[in-house]
């Protein structure tokens, strides 16, 4: 069921990017690309401006009036390009004073987003409804908040299986409240059953997914880092929109120390780049390529770019203006002037011959 949902989906999104892929290599070969410099331990910060550089949608809307995290992305988005870039002026803003340091990825892409402009930061920004209510159907809880990534479980340890779209389904599914867990309906006046869960009520144009590798074991009462194979699907498809993948974070190593890699998917030629410390090459075995499965045990962040946004760009509008606030109401409002104007212009050649009739 799920294969033959997939395969056309596939088919459609990608083979016009393999189809470009092919055809640019031959007219563009070894184009250069360039790393971001670790300053010590930055290469969390380094790898998640990897894929954000490879996410046009950010460039167009950052706004170096609207905050200075906008400028000094819009510097390094600039220059790299053509060089190797520092990230000094953006450890500087986020207030991260020791770069040797080792810290999360996930962490630092939540203050990147968090920091930067409003129009620039909505690219990666959802919705979640999460209700909980009682077996008869009553709302006992019901809020929904701003999320900028989904935090996937690993399957449980036992299963051989492990895979982004099981966690994807896990992440939805309700959960039951039973026994001590019973939760008290305001309308039922009682303590009852019931089941909580959420919803996605606005999908990102990106979604970003976080794989919990780094989790509590309850059974040794200790945090713990897993590096379980885990299965990457290239499309994902929700309620509403469908998703690529275009940009990866890779984390090896072990809780205490490793390193951060970012593994993009170029626009332009549409290659797969492996971004390091000291470089970015194509990657030799291009991911879901000749639509081969691709797997990984050190993949942690994964950004899916929602095709609308990607192919059409009124049916990104369209996304845009789902939220409030939006540029998409500033870009309404000429429309709206237009209207009057050609309104009021009707109206006065209307009153000219009228009175041009009754003289
Ligand atoms: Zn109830």
């Amino acid at each position: 069921m799920e294969n033959s949902r997939k395969r056309p989906l596939e088919e459609e999104k990608t083979e016009g990017m393999k189809k470009r892929h092919i055809s640019n290599r031959v007219t563009q070969p070894n184009r250069r690309r360039y790393p971001l410099i670790n300053q010590g331990a930055t290469c969390y910060l380094s790898s998640v401006l990897q894929v954000l550089f490879m996410t046009p949608d950010i460039h167009e809307r950052l706004d170096p009036t609207s905050s200075i995290l906008d400028r000094e992305l819009k510097a390094i988005f600039k220059n790299l390009p053509k060089t190797s870039c520092g990230t000094e002026n953006v450890t500087e803003v986020l207030g991260i004073s020791d770069v040797h340091q080792q810290r999360d990825a996930a962490e630092c892409l939540e203050m990147i987003l968090k920091r930067l402009g409003p129009d620039a930061s909505q690219v990666f920004q959802g919705q979640l409804k999460e209700t909980t209510t009682c077996l008869v159907g009553h709302v006992i809880i019901e809020e929904t908040s701003p999320f900028f990534i989904l935090p996937l479980p690993l399957q449980d340890g036992r299963s051989a299986k492990c895979s982004v779209k099981t966690g994807f389904r896990q992440f939805f599914q309700r959960t039951a409240h039973t026994g001590d867990n019973m939760v008290y309906c305001s309308k039922c006046k009682r303590k009852t059953e019931a089941t909580s869960g959420c919803e996605m009520v606005d999908s990102p144009p990106v979604m970003t997914l976080l794989l919990k590798r780094f989790d509590f074991d309850l059974g040794t009462r200790s945090d713990v880092k897993s590096n379980r194979c885990v299965d990457v699907p290239f499309t994902i498809q929700t309620e509403t929109k469908s998703y690529t993948l275009y940009g990866m974070v890779n984390h090896v190593g072990s809780l205490r120390g490793g390193h951060y890699t970012a593994t993009v998917l170029s626009g332009e030629d549409g290659a797969w780049y492996d971004c390091d410390d000291a470089h970015v090459a194509e990657v030799e075995e291009q991911p879901f390529a000749n639509d081969r499965k691709y797997s990984s045990s050190s993949v942690y962040l994964l950004m899916y770019r929602a095709s609308a946004s990607r192919t059409d760009r009124s049916s990104g509008d369209r996304d845009k203006a789902k939220t409030p606030g939006g540029p998409a109401e500033t870009r309404s409002s000429p429309r709206l002037v237009l209207l009057l104007v050609f309104g009021c212009v009707t109206l006065v050649i209307l009153v000219i011959l009228f009175s041009v009739f009754l003289l």
